[in-house]
């Protein structure tokens, strides 16, 4: 599935807009219009982030009414999106409608009349340049595909500081193999080189980026929701990640992604911005993840713990999903066995009640 590949250019376009203004047409138009990716009849998963059972005004999936703008774009030429993800958890149909309810995918999916992935059957794919995986579980709704387009949501990450173009296509990983990832890659450097070998052999051919609300601090499940009013687009991941960096002031080199695909040479030389430029739209006062590093904030960051509150429904999500298997319910409250705990996150990016906080402990 080897796909757009030009290190040299690349283009990122951006517009200011909002979920009901939004235009996909004019913003993918200097890239080439949609046609230039997508032919009439193809099968389009629209790769969606869908990270758990949220809804949307929290900013932990990507927006309903920006998937369905996109959406609407394929069926103009005849072609056919749907919508998929494998979330944090079991992936199963159980847990996909779930998420697909909370998340507002069931409404589009009536509206429009397109398809949602239950399609929970997997394959192993072999990564011939892999440098933590040589091969690896994808999801059969991905590899069967005939285009993908990625819809990620610009928001951060506790562990990896950014979820953005690069990090989205965790998502083509069946759920319980991305909890045993984070028990075999523990550190950042592992985790992200895990992450762009995957990205090496599954490539969106195209990337719409919602940035209109994202989400800032603790993410990706418990930040608070930030409004930043923009949409991105980009045939490259490295070229839309970077912008977004130049957008929000981030030192690049700091987005553990960024920073294996600069070593792999996969940043583009040149990015041409045929609309807005990232010095049009600058933001200045995003803030970052509290486990955000040195090289971010100058400041060596005491190791930060997920620690369980009073927000806490006894549900046992995080309980099935702890790669190391260290928490228990015990009175009706999550209890993590901190002593062997890898500090992955997983808890805190599973749990749908914001019932986890990243702390110091004492
Ligand atoms: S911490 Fe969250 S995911 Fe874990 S049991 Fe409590 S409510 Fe459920
Ligand atoms: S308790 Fe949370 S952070 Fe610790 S290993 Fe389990 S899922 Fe990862």
């Amino acid at each position: 599935m080897e796909k757009n590949n030009n290190v040299s250019n690349a283009k990122v376009t951006i517009k200011k807009s909002t979920y009901e203004n939004l235009e996909i047409e004019s913003l993918i138009e200097p890239l080439g219009g949609i046609d230039s990716f997508i032919k009439k009849g193809e099968r389009v998963l629209l790769k969606t982030n869908l990270l758990n059972a949220s809804e949307p005004e929290k900013s932990v999936v990507t927006h309903p009414n920006f998937i369905k703008k996109v959406a609407e774009e394929i069926l103009k030429i005849d072609a056919i999106p749907f919508i998929g993800d494998s979330p944090s958890g079991p992936f199963s149909k159980r847990r996909l409608d779930k998420v697909y309810k909370k998340s507002g995918m069931i409404k589009i999916s009536n509206e429009l009349g397109i398809d949602l992935n239950y399609n929970t059957k997997t394959q192993k794919i072999s990564i011939p340049n892999g440098k933590r995986l040589k091969k690896t579980s994808i999801c059969n709704f991905v590899i069967e595909a005939d285009k993908i387009i990625s819809l990620p949501k610009l928001k951060t990450h506790s562990l990896m500081i950014m979820t953005l173009a690069t990090k989205i296509m965790y998502g083509v990983i069946p759920g319980l193999t991305k909890a045993r990832y984070h028990s075999m890659f523990i550190r950042k450097k592992a985790f992200s080189e895990m992450l762009i070998d995957i990205l090496s052999i599954i490539k969106p051919d195209l990337i719409v980026m919602d940035g209109i609300i994202s989400m800032e601090g603790d993410g990706p499940a418990g930040g608070n929701p930030v409004e930043l009013g923009l949409a991105l687009a980009s045939d490259n991941s490295y070229a839309i990640d970077l912008a977004v960096c130049e957008i929000l002031n981030i030192e690049p080199i700091g987005i553990p992604t960024l920073k294996d695909a600069k070593i792999r040479k996969l940043w583009p030389k040149n990015i041409k911005y045929p609309l807005l430029n990232p010095n049009d739209v600058k933001y200045d006062t995003f803030k970052l993840p509290s486990t955000a590093g040195y090289i971010l904030t100058g400041k060596k960051i005491p190791d930060k713990y997920p620690i369980p509150n009073n927000n806490c429904t006894a549900c046992g999500e995080c309980v099935k999903l702890c790669p190391k298997k260290v928490i228990k319910i015990d009175e009706n409250i999550a209890k993590i066995d901190y002593s062997k705990c890898i500090r992955c996150y997983c808890c805190h990016e599973i749990c749908s009640y914001n019932a986890i906080k990243l702390e110091v402990r004492n």
